[in-house]
């Protein structure tokens, strides 16, 4: 039976992945790469899943208010002049933005517009499987969310500019001076 801290090790190895397979688009396709520190087109993430949640607030601590965003409407509640105040915790999407992606085996693969502009011949290990990441996702989710004592929380969703206002669910909080 694995326990919450080995739910919350499985997410941390998705994370690791989505780097790895950074590093590798880096190596292999240098010419293809246009992410700068500084760009932030792909900085619209509105909301996360529990445990994603759960990570950033461990991250920024409980005293959340302090994190509060002066964003336009449309940007991440956490960017800030074009830079992300959680990258290290950032959520696994945005790990994701900007490289090569597939959906199941025969899906077309698609990338932000600013990469791989044609490209005809990608290197194949750096293609992420979303539909295999997104499934592995939902798994590490609902385990946490049910080690942690609140299943229903699985299929909700989190508004991060609730986690930056302080209203932060109090499943979560007890769920963080549980571990
Ligand atoms: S969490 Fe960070 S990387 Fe993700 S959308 Fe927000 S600002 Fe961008
Ligand atoms: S994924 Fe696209 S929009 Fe996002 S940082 Fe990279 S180049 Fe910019």
């Amino acid at each position: 039976m694995p326990t919450l801290k080995d739910v919350i090790s499985r997410y941390d190895s998705i994370c690791a992945f989505c780097d790895s397979l950074w590093d590798k688009a880096v190596i292999y396709n240098p010419d293809q790469i246009h992410c700068h520190a500084g760009c932030s087109d792909c900085c619209e993430l509105e909301t996360v899943s529990a445990i994603e949640a759960f990570k950033i607030i461990m991250h920024i601590g409980l005293n959340a208010q302090t994190c509060r965003s002066t964003n336009n409407p449309g940007c991440c509640t956490f960017l800030e002049n074009n830079r992300c105040r959680i990258y290290s915790c950032r959520p696994v999407i945005c790990r994701t933005h900007g490289l090569l992606l597939k959906s199941g085996e025969d899906s077309c693969i698609q990338s932000c517009p600013y990469n791989f502009q044609g490209c005809k011949n990608p290197d194949q290990t750096s293609i992420l499987d979303w539909e295999s990441l997104t499934i592995n996702l939902m798994k590490i989710n609902m385990a946490f969310c049910t080690l942690a004592g609140f299943p229903e929380l699985a299929s909700q969703r989190i508004l991060l500019s609730d986690i930056t206002s302080g209203k932060i669910p109090d499943k979560l909080t007890f769920a963080l001076s549980s571990l």
